[in-house]
């Protein structure tokens, strides 16, 4: 049998709680994921690609059937060169929404044969996003229980 295996494609500037959920359930429906850091040059970010890079390493290192890579092409191109049938997305509000179902018809597009596979953010976790975390550090909120250690680790560093 075929293995399946998806990618889940993010800035992850830093990786949270939020999304560590979508990749935990994505692990329910895939035999593999690829966490995939895919450069947005629309975003500013705050951590470079080699430190958001060691920390999804570092936080999925005991999780099995992930990989980690970074792409600074398409998504839907690095998919199909790796074999996935699915690109997996996070949706946390209708404005969520607008953005991921353009992004989806542009994929679609590109190549039909990669499917979009959504799922919704649990209530625990709906308000979490990078951009938040980062302004909630910045004004000195314990962002302990939203991120994970090696994140928060990362950030305390910044700090000194
Ligand atoms: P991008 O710049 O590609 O949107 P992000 O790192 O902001 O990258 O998000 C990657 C994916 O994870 C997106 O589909 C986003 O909607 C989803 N996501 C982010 N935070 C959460 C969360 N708290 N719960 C569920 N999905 C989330």
């Amino acid at each position: 049998m075929n293995m399946k295996i998806a990618v889940y494609p993010g800035s992850f500037d830093p990786l949270t709680n939020g999304h560590l959920d979508i990749l935990k359930r994505a692990l329910n429906l895939f035999d593999k994921v690829i966490l995939l850091l895919a450069v947005n040059p629309k975003k500013k970010s705050v951590f470079t690609i080699e430190e958001r890079l060691s920390m999804m390493k570092e936080t999925v290192k005991d999780l099995k059937g992930v990989e980690v890579d970074f792409t600074d092409g398409l998504t839907v191109a690095y998919a199909k060169e790796h074999g996935a049938c699915s690109l997996i997305r996070g949706l946390r509000a209708v404005s969520d929404f607008e953005y991921e179902f353009q992004l989806s018809a542009a994929n679609s597009f590109i190549d039909p044969d990669i499917d979009m596979v959504f799922l919704m953010a649990k209530k625990e976790t709906t308000f979490i996003s990078s951009s938040m975390i980062n302004q909630m550090f910045q004004s000195g909120v314990d962002i302990k229980p939203l991120v994970p250690e090696a994140v928060l680790r990362a950030y305390q560093s910044k700090k000194k």
